[in-house]
């Protein structure tokens, strides 16, 4: 089943009297239970094609859809409610609340859903990612890598069926950012989601089931 598909979609920015084209029309979608990677220079569109593909914007034409139901076409609020439910976002900064600890940033989840915490699988993931000491911590108390490690735990614990990823090892050491990888094509494979990550490292790639190069606004899907 295609988790996330786009139809002839394309963005527009408005600077002045020109058009900056940031995404070219674009027809592409994502399988349930597959890797998708996302490489191209700085400025070609990546992370516009991810927050489209999340619903944080909405397209100049064209259409979004997630899970077969209408996304991009729904009103702002039925949007964030579909993203909440259905996406787990890591963004290149780590949008952490600054007066909650490493624990409270994921429990933060279950509040919002008015659901008790799942300790097991919180202790579970801040281990996995080698997080579990910080557990009381405040964000200005750990590191900018360590951040990062904190919102890939909070996106993944809400147990998203699409995870998007705007360039997740950004701030990590090449260990680290192989692990982070491992963790996502993980979660992909066992639990059947659909994951776009975008990444200027080639050689994360080899984790991908599918390779897409942005340039100047136009995806391509790159042969192997
Ligand atoms: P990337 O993530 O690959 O670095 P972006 O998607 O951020 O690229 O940007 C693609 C192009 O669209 C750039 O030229 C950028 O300046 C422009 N752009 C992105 N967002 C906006 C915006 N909100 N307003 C105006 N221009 C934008
Ligand atoms: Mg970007």
């Amino acid at each position: 089943m295609k988790a996330i598909e786009f139809s002839s979609v394309d963005k527009q920015f408005l600077d002045g009297d020109t058009t900056i084209e940031a995404l070219k029309k674009t027809d592409f979608s994502v399988e349930k239970g597959k890797f998708v990677a996302v490489i191209g220079p700085s400025g070609s569109g990546k992370s516009t094609f991810l927050t489209l593909a999340g619903g944080l914007q909405t397209p100049t034409n064209g259409e979004v859809k997630i899970n077969n139901q209408s996304f991009s076409t729904e009103n702002e609020k039925s949007r964030a409610k579909l993203r909440f439910a259905q996406i787990g976002f890591i963004l290149q900064a780590s949008n952490l609340v600054p007066f909650l600890t490493v624990e409270k940033q994921l429990r933060l989840v279950d509040k919002v859903k008015k659901e008790k915490a799942d300790t097991k699988k919180i202790n579970e993931l801040l281990t996995q990612l080698g997080i579990e000491k910080l557990k009381k911590k405040y964000p200005d108390e750990i590191s900018g890598g360590e951040r990062q490690r904190v919102a890939i735990a909070r996106a993944l614990y809400n147990d998203p069926a699409i995870i998007l990823a705007d360039e997740p090892t950004a701030s990590l050491d090449s260990e680290r950012a192989f692990e982070v990888v491992e963790i996502l094509a993980r979660e992909t494979k066992e639990k059947n989601k659909a994951t776009i990550m975008v990444t200027h490292d080639q050689r994360l790639i080899d984790y991908c089931d599918e390779v897409y190069v942005m340039k100047d606004g136009v995806l391509k899907k790159q042969e192997p």
